[in-house]
């Protein structure tokens, strides 16, 4: 017994520490600051110190780029669950199971249909705490169902990819995934609809090997890791150090991979102008649409000698 439990509970509690919920305060893994969860989720889940945009879930997403926070959920059709009855450590049914009592979703990838600066447009967004957003067949599906309501209002189809890949869980049926979401976006290029993909933090595997990599305009958060193979593989592959960045949203960018680096902040704005430029339609009559490019270069600020 511990010498604790003699001392009179009055006294104890003046030397205990209180009760402190853990979920209170979250750190920020790039500067280690402790942040108040409330600030986090007020700034859009970015470091308040550093900058640092730390993982969105696909509610929040969504808030963040549709107008006044409202949209259409879009039912996605159920799939066929566990079709290889799948085991590792447990059983891949079990692991659904799971992950759908902790996420309240049926799987990774949310669609929804709403309007953007008074534009309508289909989002289709992953759960990167879903299994990783890992992309098996009711991910595919998603793609599919989201694509074609896209086509069928006439509006353009955003993409925002957080995924570590193909979902081993399902096998082959998972890497089918990747020819049927680009046929997803097939029709909605033959549609002459636009196709933006934002890439987040992370996009790699199969999901990077497909519809990620195929946007009309291919936009990425700073910081993301976005890829195929893992870093730590391909050093141990071709036996030389990768240079610093490499595979992150701004080193893609210098390397012109991705078209622009935006900060969260900056998305829904950039969006509004993106979706105004391509569909040729102005949300509001008045309002001039700003190009991103700075001002041609003249005499007097052209490069010095
Ligand atoms: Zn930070």
């Amino acid at each position: 017994m511990s010498w604790l439990t003699n001392i009179p509970p009055k006294i104890r509690a003046l030397v205990t520490k209180p009760d402190v919920p853990d979920n209170l305060w979250q750190q920020c893994t790039a500067c280690e600051q402790m942040i108040f969860h409330r600030e986090l989720d007020a700034n859009l889940r970015v470091c308040p110190g550093c900058g640092f945009h730390m993982r969105l879930p696909a509610e929040q997403r969504l808030k963040t780029v549709f107008d006044d926070e409202t949209w259409e959920k879009l039912e996605l059709p159920g799939c066929v669950n566990d079709p290889l009855k799948f085991r590792d450590r447990k059983r891949y049914s079990d692991r659904l199971k799971d992950n759908r009592s902790t996420t309240g979703e049926t799987d990774a990838i949310m669609a929804a249909e709403g309007k953007i600066g008074g534009m309508g447009a289909v989002a289709a967004v992953f759960n990167f705490s879903f299994m990783g957003g890992s992309m098996g067949m009711a991910v595919g599906e998603g793609i599919l169902v989201a694509a074609r309501r896209a086509v069928e209002s006439g509006v353009p189809f955003l993409i925002f990819p957080s995924s570590g890949g193909a979902r081993m869980q399902e096998g082959i049926m998972s890497l089918m995934q990747m020819p049927r979401s680009t046929i997803a976006v097939q029709e909605v290029r033959e549609a002459g609809l636009p196709y933006i993909v934002v890439l987040t933090d992370p996009t790699t595997g199969g999901v990077s090997a497909s519809f990620a990599m195929l946007g009309d305009i291919t936009i990425a958060e700073p910081g993301a890791v976005v890829g195929f193979a893992g870093a730590r593989v391909i050093e141990d592959t071709i036996r030389e150090k990768l240079p610093d960045g490499f595979q992150r949203a701004e080193y893609l960018y210098e390397h012109g991979m991705v078209d622009m680096v935006v900060k969260r902040h900056d998305m829904r704005e950039t969006l509004i102008r993106i979706i105004d430029l391509l569909t040729n339609r102005r949300s509001t009559p008045d309002m001039p649409v700003q190009s991103q490019l700075p001002p041609p270069e003249t005499a007097e600020t052209g490069p010095a000698e």
